[in-house]
């Protein structure tokens, strides 16, 4: 490892925390440390913090304050969502809509329903990751109770027509749920305009800290408590609240949503310098994801006979934190279930590499992975007997 810096462009695994966010959080590890649930001064301080940040929170999102309910992550608040409408609302009917290319918090929280007797459509989206509105409403029947549609894909970064996918639950009286969590500083929302009833948002995706997220549930939502015990959160989700978690949250979100047309045109001048040149300098290459209707920070592009997983390794030697399309799990490499959904074959989805740009980057750091990246992708080419073979036989084409 002979690089002296850290060029980090996995912005949508997790971010830093902003120096605000980090300042705004420290009094209340240690001056105010009371329980909002105790009467005195100092547990006092502790709960008008956690009804400033549940104010700002709102505010990012165009709901009213009591519409907030903080939880300790994104995975927690789709797991409430889903499990919590699916639950209350059993007697009107046990079908539920997602998708094919969401989160595992919200795909697997639906396998877990599967096996309790709901019956879920995975609906499937066109080879840019876009989910047809159409085809929503044709999956609808009279037992479907509740729509869980991600607003951005963590992956591709295609952003789904979320007015239009919740127009259409609005229509049919169905519960509308988001998992937001991708797109809360990155796409403007307000839940009201939307008809969305519920929301997902993780702070550690937006400049906050790890371990809090919150979840908007439109008034009237019938939902079953999923976390049971005390009266915190308005008696709806149990727990000594995590404080300073919560205040970065609602310092973090007022920050990221301040600004979000400016902050996309700088990060997204940088994602299409680098995707054009890296287009530009490796054959065989392509985007995955919609061409416009995308995240500003993100890059995929598939690699013909590459190994994904070797690329981060080589691109971790040289100080650039990237990710892949691949999950390693026990030891096997499995395909994304984001790209296989959108069409992509298993091969070339092998050589996905997903570069998720923001805060933390410059253009000399697209500069370097513009120096870096090709030389990686021809020393693994150098070593694939398929691409020799395929260059052999006259070229090859993605
Ligand atoms: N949903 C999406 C789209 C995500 O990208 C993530 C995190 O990667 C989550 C949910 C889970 O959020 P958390 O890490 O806060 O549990």
């Amino acid at each position: 490892m002979g690089h002296q810096r850290i060029i980090y462009m996995d912005h949508s695994a997790t971010t830093y925390a902003k120096k605000e966010v980090v300042d705004a959080m420290i009094p209340f590890f240690t001056q105010h440390f009371g329980n909002p649930s105790s009467i005195y001064g100092i547990a006092r301080e502790s709960k008008t913090a956690i009804d400033t940040a549940r104010a700002q929170v709102a505010k990012a999102l165009g709901a009213d304050p009591d519409e907030i309910y903080f939880t300790s992550c994104g995975s927690e608040s789709d797991n409430w969502a889903i499990k919590g409408v699916a639950y209350a609302n059993r007697k009107r009917g046990n079908h539920i809509i997602t998708t094919a290319i969401e989160h595992h918090a919200v795909l697997h929280t639906c396998q877990f329903l599967e096996k309790e007797g709901f019956a879920v459509t995975y609906l499937p989206v066109d080879r840019y990751g876009r989910v047809d509105p159409a085809d929503l409403e044709k999956a609808i029947t009279d037992k479907t109770i509740l729509i869980s549609i991600m607003y951005a894909n963590n992956e591709i970064g295609t952003i789904e027509p979320i007015r239009e996918l919740a127009e259409v639950a609005k229509k049919h009286k169905v519960y509308f749920h988001t998992d937001a969590v991708q797109a809360i500083g990155n796409v403007p929302i307000d839940v009201k305009a939307q008809n969305i009833d519920m929301l997902s948002l993780s702070a550690h995706k937006f400049y906050g800290p790890k371990g809090v997220g919150a979840l908007y549930i439109k008034k009237g939502v019938r939902i079953e408590n999923l976390i049971h015990g005390g009266g915190q959160e308005r008696k709806k989700r149990a727990g000594t609240e995590n404080i300073a978690g919560i205040v970065g949250c609602g310092k973090a979100i007022e920050l990221a949503t301040a600004d979000i047309e400016g902050h996309n045109v700088r990060i997204r001048a940088m994602r299409d310098r680098l995707l054009k040149g890296v287009l530009e300098k490796i054959t065989n290459a392509r985007l995955n994801g919609h061409p416009t209707e995308r995240l500003a920070g993100n890059f995929n592009v598939s690699f013909e006979f590459i190994e994904g997983e070797s690329m981060l390794l080589w691109l971790d030697d040289e100080g650039i934190c990237a990710s892949t399309g691949s999950a390693c799990t026990s030891g096997s490499l499995e395909p994304s279930h984001v790209l296989l959904a959108t069409g992509l074959p298993v091969e070339i989805s092998h050589g996905s590499l997903r570069l998720t740009l923001g805060d933390a980057n410059t253009e000399e750091d697209v500069d370097f992975v513009l120096e870096v990246l090709p030389k990686v992708v021809s020393r693994l080419r150098d070593m694939s007997p398929l691409y020799q073979k395929a260059t052999k036989d006259g070229g090859c084409n993605v």
